[in-house]
């Protein structure tokens, strides 16, 4: 049995008085890809923001390797190598690629490391080796949220939390990204990916999580939910 990274208990998030998440547990091993599905509002989103620091949680916790870092100061959450991928790919519009992955290392001193990561992440990522000079803002959505991942490379995570990867973008597209995420986590990075497209999160992701209004509802192993006929009537759009 692999080491629990990552492990969420009990974990209650609320805006005002609406509780977004009513008490979440999940656990997200080393080496693993785990994705949390649901429909729109469900609470993915707050999970991850609970889990990098951007909102508290008003009950429960978040331990990584055992440690509780429960609303923890977000710059000491990066530190540790948890690191956040916002939906809708924030990126530097007005930074050219490589500048804007500089800006994912930029607390690091030693140059040869940052170069290290830098071809690491332009190897991944061939396209914006070709379009290293090239404004942020003028790149694709596609090219836009490979930047928006290669950034947080740049800061060597040990875990990874995207938010909906593929929002927005073209079959052809999510599939080269997703094809880019399963390479990361072979490479030795664990990922918890909140997606909406549960199909092609099913197929690249260990295990997942269905939320439904601030509740988990099921969990298993990718290839048993898939199968489900629940899920697929909810979310494989069957
Ligand atoms: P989506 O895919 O639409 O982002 P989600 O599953 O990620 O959905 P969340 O964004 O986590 O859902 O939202 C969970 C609930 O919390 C929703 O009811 C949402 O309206 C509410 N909510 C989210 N952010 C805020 C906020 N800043 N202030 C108040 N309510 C919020």
């Amino acid at each position: 049995m692999s080491k629990v990274v990552l492990s969420l208990k009990n974990l209650a998030t609320r805006y005002g008085q609406i509780y977004a998440l009513k008490g979440i547990s999940l656990d997200v091993c080393e080496g693993e890809i785990v994705t949390l599905l649901g429909s729109n509002g469900a609470g993915k989103s707050t999970t991850l923001k609970t889990i990098s620091s951007l909102v508290p949680a008003c009950s429960g916790k978040v331990e990584f390797y055992g440690k509780d870092i429960t609303n923890a100061p977000p710059h000491d959450i990066v530190e540790m190598g948890i690191i956040h991928v916002p939906e809708g790919r924030r990126i530097f519009k007005e930074l050219n690629v490589q500048e804007n992955l500089e800006m994912g290392s930029f607390t690091l001193k030693d140059d040869a490391e940052r170069k290290r990561r830098m071809d690491r992440a332009l190897d991944l990522f061939p396209v914006l080796k070709e379009r290293r000079k090239q404004m942020g803002g003028l790149l694709s959505g596609g090219e836009q949220q490979m930047l928006a991942i290669g950034r947080a490379l740049m800061t060597n995570p040990k875990v990874l939390l995207l938010d909906e990867p593929s929002m927005g973008l073209a079959p052809i597209i999510v599939q080269g990204i997703m094809d880019i995420i399963k390479q990361i986590n072979e490479q030795g990075t664990t990922i918890l990916l909140v997606e909406q497209n549960a199909k092609a999160a099913l197929k690249l992701a260990h295990r997942g999580y269905v939320l439904e209004t601030g509740e988990i509802v099921m969990e298993g192993n990718a290839d048993v939910l898939s199968k489900d006929d629940s899920i697929v009537k909810a979310y494989l759009g069957h």
